[in-house]
C-alpha cells in the first residue's frame, strides 16, 4: 500500500500545478516544430512578475509588453484560456469593490451601475472561444484561414467606463494572442492601473507572465502620442470622443476606432407606446446616460406624441416645461463653435437627475431615474450627446420627417438608432436611411449589444471605422496556410 508522505505529495502538488498551467491537461504536449508550440513551466525564461503593468514610461511598458506577448506565444490556446478566464473572474468576483473605485473615482454615473457594468465584462467578454479557423478543401488539397496575434496593441479607454472597457479589451486581445499597452482617461487612471494590477498578477501567479495588460499610470495626450508613434504597436483601438478618433486616424497605424454616437429614438404612430416609454427610460437612463449607445432623443409622429407624454409620466420619468429644458441646456450644454456641434459641459456629465434638476431649481422624486421635455429639433439636447439623464422629445408632423431628423442629428457617426413601431416598412426604410452599426427595434437600445437582446456584447463599437461589436477576431491578423494537392482525404 502507498504510504502517503511530503514526497509523494509534492509529486501529486506539481502534477496538479502543471495540469493547470500548462493547459495540456493529462496528455503530453506536442514537441517544438511538430504541431504546437514547446509548452513552459510557470516562471520559465520569464523576468520575476514585479510590475503588473505599472509603467509610467512607454517605451518601457511596450517592451515589457511584448516580452509577454512572446512568452504567451509559447503556450497553449488552453493557457490563454486560463488568462481570460482570470480577468473574468475578476470582475465578477470584486465588482462591487471595483466598481466602487470607478465611481468615487470618476464621480460620474449611477454607483449600482458601476458594478454592473464589471458583471458584464466578467460575462460577456468573448476569449479564445471568439476565436475559429476557417477551411478550404478541394482537389488542390486544404487550405485553412486563421487568426494571428498583432503583437503589442495599443489602447486608449474612456472616462464612462474606464475599467470595464480595459477588461472587455484584454479579454478580447490576449485571446487572440496579444499583449496591450493602455493610455486610460487621466480621469480614470487609478482604476484602469488597479484593475490591471490585479489582472497581471493574477495571471502570473498562475502562468508566469507578467505585464500581459500595461497601463500607463500618469497618461497624458503625449504619453497616447508616443503609444501611437511606437514602432513595436502595428494597432491601435481607441474607445472615446472625436478627438482621439482623429489622432489614431493621423498616426499612420491601422486604428479601430469606436468613436462618440448621438442615438436617436424615432416613435411612429403604429408603436406600442406603453413598451416604448419604458424603453426609452430603461436605456436612457442606465448609469445615467453615460453609454455611447444609450437614447439621446426622441423623434415622435404628432398623432402619438401627447400618449408618449402621458406614458413617460406613467413609467416614472419628470417632465420638464420646454422653458425649463432651455434654461438646463444653457447650464449643461456648451454651445456650438463655429459651425460645430455643441456638446456636453464635462461637470454635468453622468450627473444623477436629481442634480440636474437642482440647477434650475426643480425638485424631482429621488426614485426619478430621467427627466424628459419638448423641444424643436436644433435644440442643443438635440445635438450635442449630452451623456446625462435629460431627453428631449420633438414632435415630427410625419414619420418621414421624423426619420430625416433623426439622421441629422445622428451627425454620420454611424452608430446606434432605436425605432418603436409595429410596421415592417418603417423599420426597414429607417434602417437603410440611418445606416447606423446598431439598427435596434421595439427594445431598449443596451439590446443592440447584446444585453436584453440576442448576440454577444463589448463596450468597444467601432462604428468609426466599421469593424462594429469588437470580438477577439478583431484583433487578429488573417493568415492563410495552404498544403498543396495533399491532406484531403475524402
Ligand atoms: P474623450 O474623447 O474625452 O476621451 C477618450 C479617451 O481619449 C481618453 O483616454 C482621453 O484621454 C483620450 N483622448 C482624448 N483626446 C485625445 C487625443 N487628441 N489624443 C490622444 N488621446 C486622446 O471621451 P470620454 O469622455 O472619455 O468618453 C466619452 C466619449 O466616448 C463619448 O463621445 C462616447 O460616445 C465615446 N464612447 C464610444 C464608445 C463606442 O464603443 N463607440 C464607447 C464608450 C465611449
Amino acid at each position: 500500500m502507498t504510504q502517503i508522505n511530503d514526497k509523494l505529495i509534492r509529486e501529486m502538488v506539481e502534477q496538479v500545478l502543471q495540469h493547470v498551467q500548462t493547459g495540456w491537461g493529462g496528455r503530453v504536449a506536442p514537441k517544438t516544430g511538430q504541431a504546437a508550440p514547446a509548452v513552459v513551466a510557470a516562471g520559465a525564461g520569464q523576468p520575476a512578475g514585479n510590475r503588473f503593468g505599472q509603467f509610467t514610461d512607454v517605451n518601457e511598458a511596450v517592451s515589457a509588453a511584448r516580452d509577454a506577448q512572446r512568452a504567451l506565444m509559447r503556450r497553449s490556446l488552453a493557457q490563454r484560456d486560463i488568462a481570460c478566464n482570470l480577468i473574468r473572474q475578476i470582475c465578477i468576483n470584486r465588482a462591487d469593490e471595483l466598481g466602487r473605485m470607478e465611481y468615487e473615482e470618476t464621480r460620474l454615473g449611477h454607483p449600482p451601475h458601476k458594478s454592473e457594468k464589471l458583471i458584464s465584462a466578467g460575462r460577456h467578454a468573448a476569449g479564445v472561444e471568439g476565436l475559429r479557423t476557417e477551411c478550404f478543401s478541394g482537389d488542390h488539397g486544404i487550405t485553412l484561414e486563421e487568426h494571428g496575434p498583432w503583437g503589442v496593441i495599443g489602447v486608449v479607454t474612456p472616462v464612462t467606463h474606464s475599467l470595464p472597457t480595459l477588461a472587455f479589451n484584454a479579454v478580447n486581445m490576449i485571446a487572440a494572442g496579444n499583449a496591450l499597452v493602455c493610455n486610460p482617461h487621466p480621469a480614470g487612471k487609478k482604476i484602469a492601473a488597479f484593475g490591471a494590477r490585479l489582472f497581471n498578477q493574477a495571471i502570473y501567479e498562475k502562468l508566469g507572465i507578467d505585464n500581459l495588460i500595461c497601463v500607463i499610470t500618469t497618461p497624458t495626450l503625449e504619453s497616447a502620442g508616443a503609444i501611437f508613434k511606437h514602432p513595436d504597436i502595428r494597432l491601435l483601438c481607441v474607445t472615446g470622443g472625436p478627438g482621439v478618433v482623429a489622432a489614431a486616424l493621423k498616426s499612420g497605424k491601422r486604428a479601430i476606432c469606436a468613436g462618440p454616437g448621438n442615438p436617436p429614438v424615432v416613435v411612429d404612430s403604429s408603436a406600442p407606446i406603453e413598451n416604448a416609454a419604458r424603453c426609452i427610460i430603461d436605456g436612457a437612463s442606465y448609469d445615467n446616460n453615460v453609454l455611447c449607445l444609450a437614447e439621446k432623443e426622441v423623434f415622435i409622429e404628432a398623432s402619438v406624441f401627447d400618449a408618449m407624454i402621458d406614458a413617460m409620466t406613467r413609467a416614472g420619468a419628470y417632465r420638464l416645461t420646454t422653458a425649463q429644458m432651455d434654461e438646463l441646456a444653457r447650464v449643461c450644454i456648451e454651445p456650438a463653435k463655429d459651425g460645430d456641434i455643441p456638446h456636453a459641459n464635462k461637470k454635468f456629465v453622468g450627473a444623477e437627475p436629481q442634480l440636474l434638476a437642482q440647477q434650475i431649481g426643480a425638485t424631482v422624486p429621488p426614485t426619478c431615474r430621467l427627466l424628459f421635455g419638448q423641444t424643436d429639433s436644433s435644440h442643443p439636447f438635440v445635438q450635442a450627446e449630452q451623456m446625462m439623464p435629460v431627453i428631449p422629445f420633438v414632435r415630427c408632423e410625419t414619420f418621414e420627417q421624423a426619420v430625416e431628423l433623426a439622421v441629422q442629428a445622428e451627425h454620420g457617426y454611424g452608430h446606434t438608432s432605436i425605432i418603436h413601431s409595429r410596421l415592417v416598412d418603417h423599420m426597414t426604410y429607417m434602417g437603410k436611411a440611418m445606416d447606423t452599426t446598431l439598427f435596434i427595434k421595439n427594445g431598449p437600445s443596451a439590446a443592440g449589444d447584446g444585453i436584453g437582446g440576442e448576440g454577444y456584447c463589448n463596450y468597444t463599437i467601432a462604428c468609426s471605422t466599421g469593424e462594429g461589436v469588437v470580438t477577439p477576431i478583431t484583433f487578429t491578423r488573417f493568415r492563410r496556410c495552404t498544403m498543396v494537392d495533399n491532406l484531403r482525404i475524402i
